[in-house]
């Protein structure tokens, strides 16, 4: 077992990270997550941070784990906007898109290629816009009735957050289906394929050299899988062993927490 585990983390090269659950719990990190995040680096992993948050850019995540002691030059911030950002480029060259999103992950969007109109956008965009309004909707609702393309950053109906978790995009998307009577035609954050597609393009790599290490079943094993990487499960979240029987997504290495990994590099 020892043997097997420690041939399969050998060939990952690129080590995809969900956060929350997985490096810390509301923001406290979980054991010592920053030497373990230590210890891969120094055995040649490259540290990605792999999120399907929408809500904040790049920048504020590298500020946020640079606080939390996690994030050192070389990592690298992903975002399921990031995505949505490259898959627009790709798919809809030089169209104007209407994106509900902050001002921040809209500035993003437009370092990344992407311009935003009021008025002359032509593609429903749907990110977790935390400064969303009526009008917001209405103008969502408008244009996906009408039949233009509609994309969503990632399918989730909540946020982790102490508490009540708040609505996120999946939430939006619900209430979007209800008045237009659709779902977007394209989602492109975790479970779906097109943020590893991405991955794997930026950083140059295969698929087999790739592990998601997350503690969701349906959002992070299911991207591993879907997409051709190893998918590490950590029991320091979401998931419990008895959910594992019921699931059909299947991760290829199971550890109660992330920590546990410095025994086999
Ligand atoms: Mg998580």
């Amino acid at each position: 077992m020892q043997r097997k585990v420690q041939e399969l983390i050998a060939q990952k090269k690129v080590f995809l990270l969900d956060l929350d659950g997985t490096l810390y719990l509301d923001e406290t990190p979980i054991g010592d997550m920053s030497h373990t995040l230590e210890a891969l680096r120094e055995h040649g992993k490259r540290v990605v941070y792999l999120t399907n948050n929408s809500s904040k850019t790049a920048e504020e995540y590298v500020r946020k784990l640079s606080r939390i002691g996690f994030y050192r030059e070389g990592d690298l911030v992903y975002t399921s906007a990031m995505a949505t950002a490259e898959y627009l480029r790709a798919a809809y060259p030089q169209k104007k898109v209407y994106l509900a999103a902050t001002d921040a992950v809209k500035a993003e969007f437009f370092e990344n290629g992407i311009e935003h109109s009021e008025d002359e956008g032509e593609i429903a965009v749907l990110a977790d816009d935390t400064t969303i309004y009526f009008p917001k909707f209405c103008k969502l609702n408008e244009l996906i009735a009408r039949g233009a393309p509609y994309v969503a950053t990632h399918p989730d109906a909540v946020c982790p957050a102490k508490g009540v978790f708040p609505p996120d995009v999946g939430s939006f998307i619900a209430l979007l289906e209800a008045s237009s009577g659709r779902r977007p035609d394209v989602i492109c954050g975790k479970p779906d394929r097109i943020m590893g597609d991405c991955i794997r393009r930026r950083l140059g790599v295969r698929a087999e050299e790739v592990v998601m290490v997350g503690d969701r079943l349906h959002t992070d094993i299911r991207f591993g899988n879907r997409n051709g990487f190893s998918a590490l499960l950590v029991y320091s979240g979401e998931t419990r062993p008895q959910d594992l029987e019921k699931s059909a997504d299947r991760p290829d290495l199971i550890l109660d927490s992330l920590n546990d990994i410095v025994a086999y590099l």
